[in-house]
């Protein structure tokens, strides 16, 4: 019998990234994918800020970027008639280069990467290349998960291979990524809560090499076609050659006429494939038991309106890995996992609210359209003023979630020091940096231009800012004698303590704060315990009077 510390099953980009993390963490990890290749049609587009960041890390974010939509192609977002005519209305969206060029410019905790466009199907065989390279990870593809039992202190998974007799490979553990139909999550009896089958809609992909070029209101990621009640929707795929039309058509044939009619214009295309999805809002009331755990869309589905379905998952599995890793190698305590669901299923909640605003964002600038809305009339002419004004603010609740994206704080972990105090408003879709333990570590630029995030160890890192040489030595022994990697960075610049407010900042593998405060009081060890999963925050006695 196979045996590894961690079985991923599914080769998604959560799966993939997973892999990638406890790879390099040293984790030896098989990953299983029940298809042959990667996946052939179109899906996610873009990777947020916090996603590339989370690659950054890794080490492959200018790979995902050679690989998506060049660096300089504008990411604007337009409603127009038709591809032919001038727009409605445009949201100016930074191109990746104008963008990185802001980030460069200012020193004020913004995240440190832009989105970046890439297609789901560019995206996926590029991380397997990567992964597959892995020392520490096997990916097997032909390789279904059809069972599992759970013993005292492994897992035994029952698997068909499309080449092989059926095997069993036993894992420590077991993380199922496999999707919205997860056989782990069924497995377990989770639940998915929330409004299933909303809408039905069909995606069609759409070779059309010369469209780009000839785009009258000028270049662009996404175009809304104002014409009700199908609202046809134009997205840009990272080669810029491929499009794909997402649109409430009664059949498959309907696609391609209605991408004609959108068109506005004589554009050669070719259709290469028209598939049907469905959307949900939806999370499990559970993200695992034991030792089995469930990420991505095994966990939560949502419209991907704003973009918050693999970029939540993307988020699920960096949170998880490092749990993983710790418990492993004998210094996480127990609180570790169990902190994952308490972590990451109020942020799978949390975005599913967020793409249920986007879409009602959305919803309320389609409905001021009117079939007049063509005429060149006065009442035709006021149709087009009303809903542009109104996409101008409502489908800002879809493209400025920053917030949302990267400034997600795990709100009453076991494994965060409590502040006392409600701290800021974690729902906020404008990003606020924020050093409230929980959070993620801003971005902050050094004086000799290194980012901080890139000095950060793959352990626990004690920050000490300001240049006042505080005395940590309490904490640091006892955050080794737990037998946990830990760096003491020194960081004497004054932008860093400005940003961060505090003095000294202990920052978690995964760059969540854990605690800040100016002096190390007599709560190290406490401090140290609820940091490594020993105790859990809620459970200790602890002086708030000593935090600052
Ligand atoms: C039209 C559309 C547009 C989207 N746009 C965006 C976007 O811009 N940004 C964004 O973040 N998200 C977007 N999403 C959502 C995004 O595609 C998903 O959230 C993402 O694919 C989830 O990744 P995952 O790895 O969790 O699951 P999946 O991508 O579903 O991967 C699961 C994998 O598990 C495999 N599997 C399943 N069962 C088994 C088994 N028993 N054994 C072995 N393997 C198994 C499957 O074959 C599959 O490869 C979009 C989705 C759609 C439909």
């Amino acid at each position: 019998m196979a045996e590894t510390q961690v079985l991923i099953v599914g080769a998604g980009p959560v799966g993939l990234t997973l892999a990638l993390d406890l790879g390099q963490r040293g984790v030896r990890c098989v990953l299983i994918e029940r298809n042959e290749t990667s996946i052939q049609l179109p899906k996610m587009e873009r990777c947020n800020a916090r996603t590339m960041e989370i690659y950054r890390r890794l080490g492959i974010a200018e790979k995902v970027r050679d690989a998506g939509l060049p660096r300089s192609a504008p990411m604007d977002v337009f409603l127009a008639t038709s591809m032919a005519d001038l727009p409605l209305a445009r949201l100016a969206c930074p191109s990746v280069a104008e963008a990185k060029a802001e980030i460069a410019a200012h020193n004020d905790g913004r995240p440190l990467e832009p989105y970046q466009l890439i297609s789901q199907y560019t995206l996926e065989p590029l991380l397997r290349s990567i992964v597959e390279t892995h020392p520490n990870v096997t990916v097997r593809f032909g390789c279904e998960l059809t069972s599992f039992t759970e013993e005292r202190d492994s897992v035994t998974a029952h698997v068909r291979t499309s080449n092989g007799p059926d095997e069993t490979i036993r894992t420590s553990y077991l993380v199922g990524c496999d999707g919205g139909s997860s056989t782990v999550r069924k497995q377990l009896g989770i639940q998915l809560q929330g409004e299933g089958n909303i809408r039905k809609l069909r995606q069609a992909l759409f070779h059309c090499p010369d469209l780009y070029e000839r785009i009258p209101m000028g270049k662009g990621r996404h175009y809304h076609i104002a014409e009700g009640p199908i609202f046809p929707f134009i997205i840009l795929q990272d080669s810029a050659r491929h499009w794909t039309l997402h649109a409430a058509a009664s059949s498959d044939g309907e696609m391609a006429q209605i991408f004609k009619r959108s068109l506005g214009m004589p554009v050669e295309f070719e259709m290469l494939s028209v598939n049907e999805w469905t959307q949900h809002l939806l999370c499990a009331e559970r993200y695992g038991e034991g030792r089995v755990f469930i990420a991505g869309d095994a966990a939560h589905l949502v419209i991907p309106t704003g973009g918050l379905g693999m970029n939540t998952g993307v988020g699920d599995a960096i949170d998880l890995s490092w749990k993983l890793a710790a418990t492993l190698a004998g210094w996480g305590g127990p609180q570790l996992l169990a902190s994952y669901e308490k972590e990451r299923r109020p942020i799978g909640l949390r975005n599913v609210n967020a793409s249920r605003a986007a879409m009602s964002g959305r919803l309320s600038w389609r409905a001021a359209y009117h079939p007049d809305i063509r005429k060149n009339t006065p009442e035709g002419a006021a149709i087009r003023a009303e809903m542009a004004s109104r996409f101008d603010v409502e489908q800002r609740k879809v493209t400025e979630i920053l917030g949302i994206e990267a400034g997600y704080r795990y709100v009453d972990s076991p494994i965060v020091w409590p502040e006392p105090g409600d701290g800021p408003d974690p729902e906020n879709p404008h990003y606020v940096p924020t050093t409230w333990p929980g959070a993620r570590l801003p971005h902050v630029w050094q004086r000799d231009r290194i980012a901080l995030h890139d000095r950060m160890g793959s352990g626990y890192t004690l920050l000490r800012l300001g240049g006042k040489r505080v005395d940590t030595a309490k904490l640091e022994g006892a955050l080794r004698a737990t037998g946990s990697p830990l760096d003491v960075l020194d960081i004497e610049d004054d932008a860093a303590r400005e940003i961060y407010g505090y003095d000294l900042l202990l920052v978690r593998p995964d760059l969540h704060i854990v605690w800040r405060g100016n002096q190390i009081s007599e709560d190290a060890d406490a401090i140290a315990s609820v940091a490594t999963g020993r105790a859990a925050s809620d459970e200790l006695q602890v002086n708030r009077k000593s935090f600052n």
